[in-house]
């Protein structure tokens, strides 16, 4: 007949476009779960995105901006003042303590 002639063409369409929508629903997954969200966030776009598949259109719109910036994490605990280090040994000594847990030297103020 005509070879490929518009059916054909119609189904590669939708087949690349599914393919294309279940590419970016993955995406979002990954993105929701190795992301921070304020407050509860993360659970309620996780389960709006695995239940009703479709949302993450919604997600990339909405929920991207929800994002807490990876910058903003801190690495570690905030960097307090009070911490400690031991004048013998040099070993972070826990606030409060009086003696060095390494090496026992005496804390002094
Ligand atoms: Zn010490």
């Amino acid at each position: 007949m005509f070879g490929i002639g518009l059916p054909e063409v119609m189904i590669l369409g939708v087949i690349v476009f599914i393919v294309c929508l279940i590419g970016y629903w993955v995406k979002a997954l990954i993105d929701i779960l190795t992301n921070e969200f304020t407050g509860s966030n993360k659970i309620i776009w996780l389960l709006l995105v695995i239940l009703i598949p479709i949302s993450f259109i919604l997600y990339f719109i909405i929920g991207a901006k929800q994002k807490i910036p990876k910058s903003s994490i801190p690495v570690s605990s905030p960097v307090r003042n009070l911490n400690m280090f031991c004048s013998n040994c040099g070993k972070e000594i826990k606030e409060g303590s009086k003696f060095c847990r390494s090496c026992g030297n005496k804390i002094t103020g």
